[in-house]
């Protein structure tokens, strides 16, 4: 890496940081920003900005959006009674794609895991159960990850619902066990949002 000029080693190491890339790969995406004329780089990085800048978490389901409450929640036309509980934004675009949920959601970033130190205040579990306890909620169905810090997860979440008498449901396993709901296909998905279990 030392011979290359510090401003180009400092873009591969920014590149190296991103999840799933490698030295290699960082290299390249490196190289092809060199090769890129200036106003197109440019704008590469004001994506960046900008995305940062004027995207934050809706105040009411923790989703990403550019205003204060997303379009999902402010969509008259969907069932605010009941609220689907995943881990993180993709997921939500998952389970959007499979047109089976007319619901909300309430977003987690996160989930418990002891071996990380994540605990239940470093994820937005206090805002659902001050949702829940705000009333009109028929049901919480939750979609966390199908390993063991989702499912540690649901469970925290559904012993801190059941006394304000909401249903509390749990998606099928549809999806493989240990695996990650953003790699659920549609349909997969979808069966395991209609066989859900009351928890
Ligand atoms: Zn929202």
């Amino acid at each position: 890496m030392e011979q290359y000029a510090a401003p180009l080693r400092e873009l591969i190491e920014e590149f190296n940081k991103l999840p799933g890339i490698g030295n290699k790969t960082a290299q390249r995406l490196a190289f092809y920003v060199m090769n890129l004329p200036e106003e197109k780089s440019a704008k590469l990085a004001n994506a960046i900005i900008n995305a940062k800048k004027n995207i934050r978490y809706c105040s009411v389901c923790q989703n990403l959006s550019e205003s204060e409450v997303c379009n999902i929640c402010s969509n008259t036309a969907r069932d605010h009674s009941i609220i689907c509980v995943m881990e993180s934004p993709r997921d939500i675009m998952q389970m959007e794609r499979t047109n089976e949920y007319k619901g909300v959601y309430h977003v987690l970033h996160g989930a418990i895991s002891p071996m990380d130190n994540i605990t239940p205040d470093d994820i937005k579990i206090k805002e659902l159960v001050a949702r829940v306890a705000e009333g009109g909620i028929k049901e919480v169905i939750m979609a966390t990850n199908p390993n063991l810090e989702g499912e540690a997860t649901s469970m925290y979440i559904s012993k801190l619902l059941k006394p304000f008498g909401v249903k509390v449901t749990k998606i099928a396993h549809g999806v493989p066990v240990g695996g990650e709901l953003e790699f659920a296909d549609e349909v997969t998905l979808g069966k395991a949002l209609n066989w859900r279990v009351e928890i």
